[in-house]
């Protein structure tokens, strides 16, 4: 293809004058201030061709189709049409070739080595001097790293490459327009002074719209999920191994421990399927008072089960949710809605500061490393995972809800008034019909007080 042309908005009240023209000493002046401001030399002298508007775009065209030939092209055009990345009335070869007529105003050929401006009554001789100077910066990139422009469907990689190519000849000639060209000379570039921004073709060439990109690696850890980081190209292990990605530097390896497997992976393609994976919790370290309180009481539940949902809340599992209960002082199973203003006051500052202070302590503990060890059970924890042993608050031994496959820790003489709310109260009142969740939990608690049926 031969891309890399330079499409300016012309000046529709720029008076028509005589058509431009250049002698070979006006291109090597331009060629040599190019070499100036880019800092490289041209290997050879560039001779432009200057050629009318109509022989230019047919010139385009003709390029376009040798470089695709027809049948590949229409190959092509099914699959991304079966994929969907193509609408089914778009003709792929008018997409690719699309020349915008009037914009044109010269480009540079890398297959040929050919630069072309565009002679035009319309174009004033500084618009012309600056797109000489332009493409001049492309072929005198082209001669000393070559330029590789692709042919078929521009993938990212084409797609970075264009755009570094179009910034460092954009970059050189709004520099050349400021160096060498008279303020009325740049008054008559109809767009390029006075708004200050670039034409609004020039700000789409330079910009990397990553056509491939926008995949995304969800992963859901859950309980026994790790990541480790691993040498380059590390086995999966047999048992635990759940994947692993490769990147040059190191392989990114996820586990699973246990028998239970619920750890997954996902791979999804662009913003709106990634928000799929976000059940929408709120971050508490972004969030203020009013927005906590909101995603706190929007339901009714223990405020444990509410604090470690994470539809209401981001990133509060079950030890930091017994963590930032213990310095509330608050306890487990009071319903969220029976909270007093003052209370989820208490709640919103303890939260904060819990997961301010572990983000902390994790931090200097991993030490810019990555964190391996990676475990619900820390030591520094106040209640979590310490059943029976002294709270470092007020030293009554640690107490505990046991759920199915965790519990919930807390300190009765910190936050439940010295009431148990562990085994054998709950059980006494449940008989044999110990819950397995919390929100199991939840509902016999509620029954207890004639809230749900
Ligand atoms: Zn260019
Ligand atoms: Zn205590």
């Amino acid at each position: 293809m031969i891309v890399l042309a330079l499409v300016l908005e012309r000046s529709a009240e720029a008076p028509p004058v005589r058509t431009a023209s250049f002698t070979a000493r006006d291109v090597a002046r331009i060629a040599h201030r190019v070499e100036r401001i880019r800092g490289l030399r041209f290997e050879r002298a560039v001779r432009p061709l200057f050629l009318g508007r109509e022989e230019a775009v047919e010139y385009v065209r003709r390029e376009s189709r040798s470089e695709y030939p027809e049948a590949e092209r229409r190959a092509d055009e099914e699959g991304l049409k079966l994929l969907g990345l193509l609408d089914r009335q778009t003709d792929l070869g008018e997409a690719l070739g699309r020349v915008d007529e009037e914009q044109l105003l010269g480009f540079y050929d890398d297959k040929a080595k050919r630069l072309v401006v565009i002679r035009d009554p319309g174009v004033t001789r500084p618009l012309l001097e600056l797109t000489l100077a332009h493409e001049l910066v492309h072929a005198l990139e082209d001669q000393r790293f070559g330029l590789h422009s692709k042919e078929g469907v521009p993938d990212d990689s084409a797609l970075a490459e264009a755009a570094l190519a179009e910034g460092t000849a954009t970059a050189v000639m709004v520099d050349y327009a400021d160096r060498y060209l008279s303020l009325g000379e740049a008054l008559q570039l109809a767009q390029l002074p006075e708004s200050g921004r670039l034409p609004p073709y020039l700000e789409k060439l330079l910009l990397f719209p990553y056509l491939e990109g926008e995949r995304f690696v969800v992963i859901h850890l859950m309980i026994a999920g790790r990541l480790h980081w691993k040498a380059a190209g590390a086995r999966i292990p047999g048992k635990i191994g759940v994947a692993a990605l490769d990147f040059s530097a190191g392989t990114l390896l996820m586990t699973e421990a246990g028998t239970t497997k619920r750890a997954a992976v996902h791979l999804v393609r662009g913003e709106a399927a990634l928000r799929e994976h976000d059940p929408g919790g709120l971050e508490v370290l972004e969030a203020d008072l009013g927005a906590f309180s909101a995603a706190l009481t929007a339901e009714s539940h223990t405020v444990k089960r509410a604090l470690t949902d994470p539809r209401l809340f981001s990133g509060i599992g079950n030890a930091y949710g017994d963590e930032i209960l213990h310095r509330a002082r608050l306890s487990p199973v009071k319903l969220t809605r029976q909270l007093t203003t003052e209370e989820i006051a208490r709640l919103f500052d303890a939260a904060r500061a819990t997961l301010a202070d572990w983000v902390d302590r994790l931090r200097r503990e991993a030490a810019g490393g990555f964190p391996e060890g990676v475990t619900a059970f820390r030591e520094g924890m106040a209640v979590h995972g310490r059943y029976g042993r002294p709270c470092p608050a007020c030293g009554a031994p640690v107490q505990r809800i046991v759920h199915a496959e965790n519990e919930t820790n807390y300190c009765p003489t910190c936050q439940t008034g010295g009431r148990l709310l562990a085994d054998r109260a709950l059980s006494r009142l449940l008989k044999a019909d110990w819950p397995r969740t919390l929100e199991e939990m939840e509902q016999h608690v509620a029954r207890r007080r004639g809230g749900l049926p």
